[in-house]
């Protein structure tokens, strides 16, 4: 039986890390349990403040003549918060954090922030005068104008912020509207903007179709596959069922149609929901669409939002003023307590993991939140994880397919694979096969749009000399520098950067040379070989100012370039249904990865990628080129094969023992001195025999690999060492871990030495 307890009494606190503790009198022994709300004596004067229980234990921290008691346990309502610190509690287990990390992951934070004034651009036009304009500023090829006008079909008002970072509109477009009275400018001091995504002020929901012609009307009819999923889910919820599901539906299936379809049914029974959509897919045009079906009853959130902007959001969804969040990983903590469902969209997507402690997954934290408050969980995608997909198999999961794409006559685009090899036997040197550079020029003919997507992020150029062949290198990672067209040579790890410099730094030689291929490069190459296109780069460089990408997705939306050419980035976002071409120069960099999932990763790319060619009636074109044509990652995205993918992909798995088939641990130990991260390692291996020794043998399938400097030996001036560990049994390997920390405590080293587990 516990005898003390920790207790937070402001959770919306920055100071969160500060519990107090207080002694459990007998007459409550039983009843305190991790995540409840109690009443206790605080401060001078013992006021009753009530608070959270976030921790139990046996022994006192404190003299415990003087600690004080609690007073009472609030029996029976569960608010969101008691619920949210026992997610915390579940986090800091499963993933090995201190509480306070995992409290501060899930506990909105208050912070005192300014009101704003805020500028708002309003119609002064009536629908007719405004339906005017539109056509007037179409018929003369306004792009801006009319896309902005067009906004203003569907709200009333629209903040300026948005307007310019969101809708790309600059000053020059407005100064005329406002001259002719079409708008006006407002300013207000108002409640701070929701969401800084989108409008306030009510839509006009008014179905009076004039939304048809820019986007999806508010709601559509579903077609059979998607009204049977909706079917069976709902009829499931009706019957008290609650469960996860996997919606496996192909690109362009319809599956955020499906979402709302099931959120329909969830608010109606009075629950609320919770939607997750990776940060970059979180676009204009997406949340419009949630807007204009659910109208005042969702709110968004974004990471672009301060803690107070964010807590603000999170205030009213406790309060019940909104019923439907959606947002990227971290909208998942919305303190609701009537949750009724949560949807993960591209639940493979990388991003739903974090990368701080707690290292939690999206999913899986998702998982646990339904399971303890009465929710269901529906994870969508075209390209399931391995790991869902295998609950699914397993019966785990309720599993749905759609195979069709949702609009009637969009059909899945023909996909070629080139090898590369053979086209540089051929003589032919550009990055562009024979069969891209046709067909390239047979779209820019039809002024058709083409999407160039380069599979890798940022830059691979690095300058290197030409004479002994050093590259130039981080002075404090173990990384070359990447060399941008400004002459500038940045650390993509660190930041540092310097000038180019005349000779080389080892030898002396001014020969030094640019290496490898980035997407500015292509984007010379590109307007060299179609002098005439209109060509967008997206990169991070070209959107690392706000709204940066979605600015450029718009421009390429209205059709200001023929070709865009991308990173990763370029695979999420808008629809764009003139797109007819997709070009993935090379499919295989990201093959060999330094990480067990990036056959996965590239399969998933790829497919997505080539699922963004031929959107609508337009037969869609896809090439891929590689070196490895005969990799069954990239057969099976070019054939569309999820099925053959997910055969190999497992054989592959159950052979070298990692996830799903077994469990994996992560040690990763860092630290200025190299000889230190040595250390680590070896006390993490003697407790890890301690461990085997104390095991039965059935347990003692434990496979130990390593350790190994990682990929990128040393970053930031910090050696870094990884030891790897596999268990099918998850409880074993989370036994091992605190055994390894408290070891590694034990020796008091924790500020000359980082260690970091991952589990999964
Ligand atoms: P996914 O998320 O599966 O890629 P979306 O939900 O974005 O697919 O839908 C793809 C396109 O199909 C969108 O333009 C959407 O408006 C359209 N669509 C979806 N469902 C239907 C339907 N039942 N009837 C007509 N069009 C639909
Ligand atoms: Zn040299
Ligand atoms: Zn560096």
């Amino acid at each position: 039986m516990a005898r003390f307890a920790d207790i937070i009494i402001d959770i919306t606190h920055e100071k969160v890390d500060r519990p107090f503790q207080y002694r459990i009198p007998d007459a409550l022994q039983g009843e305190i349990t991790v995540g409840c709300q109690v009443d206790v004596p605080f401060g001078r004067g013992d006021q009753i403040r009530s608070g959270y229980v976030v921790g139990l234990s046996d022994t006192p921290s404190y003299d415990p003549e003087r600690l004080k008691e609690i007073l009472k346990v609030h029996a029976g309502t569960v608010s969101a918060g008691s619920q949210l610190i026992k997610v915390a509690w579940w986090m800091k287990e499963r993933y090995g954090s201190t509480m306070n990390q995992a409290l501060k992951t899930v506990l909105p934070v208050k912070q005192q922030v300014k009101q704003k004034e805020s500028r708002w651009l309003c119609c002064s036009a009536d629908r007719e005068e405004l339906m005017r304009q539109i056509k007037e500023a179409a018929r003369k090829k306004y792009r801006a104008r009319e896309r902005l006008l067009r906004a203003f079909l569907d709200v009333e008002r629209i903040s300026y912020e948005m307007a310019t970072q969101q809708l790309n509109i600059t000053a020059s477009t407005l100064k005329p509207l406002l001259a002719q009275k079409v708008l006006r400018l407002d300013s207000s001091v108002c409640y701070r903007d929701p969401t800084r995504l989108l409008l306030t002020g009510r839509a006009e929901l008014d179905g009076s179709g004039a939304l048809s012609e820019s986007g999806p009307s508010i709601q559509l009819w579903l077609n059979e596959e998607q009204q049977q999923v909706v079917d069976s889910i709902c009829g499931q919820y009706d019957e008290g069922i609650r469960r996860t599901y996997l919606l496996h539906g192909i690109t362009g299936s319809g599956k955020t149609e499906v979402y709302m379809g099931l959120i329909d049914h969830v608010r109606a029974r009075g629950g609320q929901v919770i939607v997750l959509i990776p940060e970059i897919a979180l676009t204009y045009q997406t949340v419009l669409r949630f807007y204009r079906r659910f109208g005042d009853q969702v709110s968004f959130i974004n990471s672009k939002l301060s803690a107070g902007e964010r807590y603000d959001q999170f205030e009213r969804a406790r309060k019940g003023e909104v019923q439907i969040m959606i947002g990227p990983r971290s909208a998942l903590f919305t303190p609701f307590c009537r949750l009724g469902l949560i949807v993960i969209d591209e639940e493979h997507e990388g991003a739903y993991k974090s990368e701080t402690m707690p290292r939690y997954h999206a999913r899986e934290v998702a998982e646990y939140m339904a399971a303890s408050s009465g929710a269901s969980l529906v994870l969508g995608s075209a390209t399931p994880s391995v790991e869902s997909y295998t609950k699914a198999l397993q019966g785990v999961y309720g599993y749905y397919k759609i195979a069709r794409r949702a609009k009637k006559d969009s059909v899945l685009p023909r996909v070629q694979v080139v090898d590369m090899r053979r086209e540089l036997k051929e003589g032919n040197r550009s990055i562009f096969s024979g069969a891209l550079q046709s067909l390239m020029e047979e779209k820019l003919e039809k002024r058709e749009q083409i999407m160039l997507f380069l599979n890798r992020r940022g830059y691979s150029r690095f300058l290197s000399c030409r004479s002994c062949g050093e590259a130039i290198r981080c002075p404090h990672c173990d990384v070359t520098l990447t060399f941008h067209q400004d002459g500038r040579l940045v650390c993509h790890y660190c930041g540092y950067q310097i000038m180019r410099p005349p000779s080389c730094p080892v030898c002396g030689s001014p020969y030094l040379a640019p290496f490898g291929t980035g997407t500015q490069k292509i984007e010379a190459q590109v307007k060299e070989a179609f002098p005439k296109a209109r060509v967008l780069r997206m990169d991070l460089d070209t959107t690392s100012k706000k709204g940066g990408h979605e600015k450029i997705l718009t421009a390429f939306a209205d059709h200001e370039a023929d070709i865009l050419i991308g990173t990763q980035m370029i695979v999420k976002g808008h629809d764009l249904p003139a797109v007819t071409l997709v070009g993935i120069l090379a499919a295989d960099l990201s093959l060999y990865a330094p990480d067990f999932r990036c056959g996965e990763r590239t399969f998933q790319l790829l497919t997505q990628a080539a699922g963004r060619a031929g959107r609508d009636a337009r037969a869609g074109d896809v090439v891929i080129q590689t070196y490895s044509p005969e990799h069954y990652c990239i057969a099976a995205a070019a054939a569309q094969d999820y099925e053959g993918f997910y055969q190999k992909e497992m054989e592959y798995r159950r052979l070298l023992r990692y996830p799903p088939s077994c469990a994996l641990m992560t040690l990763l130990a860092g630290s200025p001195k190299e000889e230190m991260a040595q250390k680590a390692m070896e006390l993490a291996q003697a407790a890890i025999g301690d461990c085997l020794k104390m095991m039965t043998e059935r347990d003692a399938d434990i496979q130990m690999i390593g350790p190994v400097n990682a990929a990128i030996y040393k970053l930031n001036d910090i050696y870094r060492k990884i030891l790897y560990m596999k268990c099918e049994n998850y409880a074993i390997l989370i036994q091992i871990r605190d055994h390894i920390e408290e070891g590694l405590k034990k020796q008091g080293w924790s500020d000359k030495l980082s260690f970091q587990f991952d589990l999964s």
